[in-house]
């Protein structure tokens, strides 16, 4: 059983993906922390990679079918939650073809406003060495400019800059919402609101979630 998890670069995929991880039992398989995996250890995939990710611009979807095999054959006989795959119709068409008939059982589309998002990920600091989130005013670490969970140091992500973040709406805007009209038209797409608060937003996906299983 596959769940997607869709919506804009902030909407707060990665933040929905650990709690449905934690107390649903999911499998998250995050492309953009697979990729960012990739650069840290220096691997080839990385090295391609990379570039894109720091302008902001999708990385070709050749690298992101074998990133995501490896992940699915890892996460093989489990429930896997994807965040961030697939982010064109070309992706889902792929992962049509590596996935069983059926496997796909719903796609939640986190759905927030452009300003909020642009707000979110402007202020958005990561754990350097955990990956952990959070946020300079709307979910502060407890200390200044150190992880909550590992007591790493906070970073900012470089294609969260203002003009990296354009850009990456842009492209969500052009390339990644047709992907919502390709499960619309199988039945699959379920919208929540993504402006309201984290536990808010988990019962809405939760809701969703029960009924995909039945
Ligand atoms: P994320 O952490 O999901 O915001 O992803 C960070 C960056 O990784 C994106 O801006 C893209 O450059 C790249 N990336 C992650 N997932 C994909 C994907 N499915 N297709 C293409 N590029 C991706």
């Amino acid at each position: 059983m596959i769940l997607i998890l869709t919506g804009a670069p902030g909407a707060g995929k990665g933040t929905q993906a650990d709690l449905l991880a934690d107390r649903d039992g999911f499998r998250k398989i995050s492309t953009g922390d697979a990729l960012r995996n990739q650069i840290k250890k220096g691997t080839e995939i990385g090295l391609k990679a990379s570039g894109y990710m720091s302008a902001g611009k999708l990385v070709p979807d050749d690298i992101l079918l074998s990133v995501l095999k490896a992940e699915m054959e890892a996460a093989a006989g489990q429930k896997i939650l994807l965040d961030g795959y697939p982010r064109n119709v070309n992706q889902a068409e792929s992962l049509d073809k590596i996935c069983p008939n059926g496997a796909v059982a719903g796609v939640v589309h986190l759905d927030v406003a452009r300003e909020a998002l642009i707000t979110r990920l402007s202020g958005r600091r990561v754990c350097s060495q955990c990956g952990s989130s959070f946020h300079l005013t709307l979910n502060p670490p407890r200390t200044d400019g150190i992880c909550d969970r590992c007591g790493g140091s906070m970073t900012q992500r470089p294609d969260d800059s203002a003009e990296k973040v354009a850009i990456r709406l842009d492209v969500y805007e052009s390339e990644t919402k047709p992907v919502l009209e390709f499960y619309k038209a199988r039945g699959l797409y379920r919208k929540v609101d993504g402006n309201r608060g984290t536990e808010d937003v988990y019962r809405q996906i939760h809701a969703h979630v029960v009924n995909f299983a039945d």
